[in-house]
């Protein structure tokens, strides 16, 4: 196949939603359309249940799940498609973020009682900074949820989008009845736990046919008719390059456990969801379609073996070809390296591949030489853009145990920082390591691998910050000025970057607005 049609029947995307809204239910019924699982059970939840101080088990097991379904391809109808999984838990949030960069659409999943919550909140907010387009899916419409109309109300004031529906429901809870699709005019009637691949939708030409009222008795039918009216006075046919700028979401309603709603869903997402796009650098736009290959790592996973400290990088193809054994140019390093043992991650099991194309994710085998925002090319140099660290929530200062293994501890915070678990910064003028986190799981989440992994152990000493902001100026003197005036509440990143930690937010929007020399970031390009 040529690279064009490659390219033109990938479809990259994510599922994100709150915890518990289902994200794992609704995977498994696109990997059970998809024929790559054949039993519902088999995706397993990378969730982790409950805030366990001392359950590191816990977070190794899940660490073991993680990296297994990290991507899941598969096949449906021609296309072939990849499926970006995301943790759910917040303190790990930025990974989400991150692999949020990766790809092309997302869907969101919303439980129909619960609403949008805080998680939806954020990670909508990540979507709309990159223009992300949207497919909304209200779930759970076998319980009873809020009134329709409301919902669809809260989730675009609340997420600031527009919404479309697709599909319409009867009713929800016990007296739910099923969808009317919009688009194709057909009604499917809800029965629990439909089998995967049934096609039972019913084509109505006319809504006002007493076959309506057969199927779902006078007062649902009479209903379902004033809401049709309605939307369809208020929203008319979808315009899909709405859709694909990001600015209408379209939705759909069902039922991810009893598999209901989810066929609409997917054949939508097929036919609309837009294929690997051209991608920003640092210093012109790649082509998807230009023949050489290019890439970012936007997520590296530790071996689960402490003996072997070997990771899997996940690269997203961007253009050209991937092909194994073939030199590429790492751009950080500008070094070449190749590589015998990518992976592709059909299904749950891993295999080896002989090539890759746009829109692909791909593990490569890590010795270390890779971290997060890094760029692979055929030997030009740039940068992919639009891959940021978040400021940070909470920061702590990290505290060497043991003197004798300092070593370990210095190349073991690298890694590890290395990896996204965590941001690294420098007091300036001294050398405190100040280690900032999105949640307090992480925190023990690198004590633990810092001492099973490295051999080091270390504590936390809290630090009263409250946010990292990257600085920067056109006016280099009252930059440096700024940072020496305010020694205790400046640092470096990883790369050298100034950083301004505040204490609250008060100092900050003060330090603002007293220096308006300087520009106050709250996330930051990796680079
Ligand atoms: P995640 O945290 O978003 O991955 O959510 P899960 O997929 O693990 O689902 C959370 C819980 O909601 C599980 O107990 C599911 O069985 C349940 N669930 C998922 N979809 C539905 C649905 O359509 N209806 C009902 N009643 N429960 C559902």
């Amino acid at each position: 196949m040529s690279n064009e049609k490659e390219i033109s029947r990938r479809r990259t995307f994510a599922i994100i939603s709150h915890p518990d809204a289902g994200k794992t239910t609704l995977t498994e019924k696109f990997l059970l359309f998809g024929g790559a699982i054949q039993t519902a059970g088999a995706v397993k939840s990378n969730k982790i249940k409950k805030h366990a101080t001392s359950d590191f088990m816990e977070i190794e097991r899940q660490r073991g799940i993680s990296v297994a379904t990290s991507v899941m391809t598969f096949e449906y109808r021609n296309f072939l498609i990849n499926l970006l999984d995301t943790p759910g838990h917040k303190d790990f949030a930025e990974d989400t973020y991150r692999t949020l960069t990766a790809v092309d659409s997302v869907v969101l999943v919303i439980d129909s009682v619960n609403g949008v919550e805080e998680q939806t909140r954020r990670l909508m907010e990540v979507c709309r900074m990159r223009n992300t387009p949207v497919i909304v899916f209200i779930n759970k419409m076998d319980r009873d949820g809020k009134n329709r109309f409301d919902l669809l109300e809260e989730i675009e004031k609340e997420l600031k989008i527009q919404l479309h529906p697709m599909t319409w429901p009867i009713n929800s809870g016990k007296d739910f009845k099923g969808v009317y699709n919009l688009d194709a005019k057909s009604l499917v009637l809800f029965t629990a736990n439909t089998k995967a691949t049934e096609d039972d939708s019913i084509v109505i030409e006319d809504l006002n046919d007493d076959f309506l009222n057969d199927k779902v008795g006078n007062n649902d039918a009479n209903i379902l008719r004033e809401d049709v009216e309605l939307i369809d006075g208020v929203y008319g046919k979808l315009n899909t390059e709405d859709y694909l700028s990001g600015s209408v979401a379209p939705v759909f309603f069902g039922s991810a456990i009893n598999n209901f709603g989810v066929k609409e869903l997917l054949d939508t997402f097929i036919k609309i969801a837009p294929e690997p796009l051209d991608r920003e650098t640092s210093k012109r736009v790649v082509k998807v379609e230009e023949p050489k290959l290019s890439g970012f790592v936007f997520k590296i996973h530790a071996n689960l073996d402490p003996r072997h400290r070997d990771r899997i990088a996940f690269l997203r193809v961007c253009s050209g070809k991937f092909e194994r054994n073939k030199y590429y140019h790492h751009v950080r390093l500008d070094k070449d390296f190749r590589f015998s043992n990518p992976y592709s991650f059909m299904a749950r099991s891993k295999d080896i591949i002989e090539d890759a194309y746009p829109g692909d994710v791909i593990g490569l085998f890590d010795t270390g030489n890779f971290k997060i925002g890094d760029t692979l090319t055929e030997g030009e140099d740039f940068y992919f853009t639009g891959i940021p660290s978040f400021s940070p929530e909470i920061f702590k200062e990290l505290v060497n145990k043991d003197p004798m293994k300092t070593k370990q501890l210095e190349k073991g915070i690298t890694q590890l920082t290395d990896e996204g678990v965590a941001q690294l910064f420098t007091q300036f003028g001294g050398n405190k390591k100040i280690i900032g986190c999105v949640g307090e799981l992480q925190f023990e989440v690198i004590q633990y691998r810092l001492l099973n992994e490295y051999g080091a152990a270390c504590e936390f000493r809290v630090l009263p910050f409250y946010k990292a902001c990257w600085l920067t100026s056109n006016n280099q003197k009252k930059l440096d000025e700024f940072l020496r005036f305010k020694q205790q509440n400046s640092a470096e990143d990883k790369d050298g970057n100034p950083v301004y930690l505040a204490q609250s937010e008060w100092f900050l929007n003060t330090e603002i607005t007293n220096n308006p020399d300087i520009v106050f970031h709250f996330t930051s390009e990796i680079h």
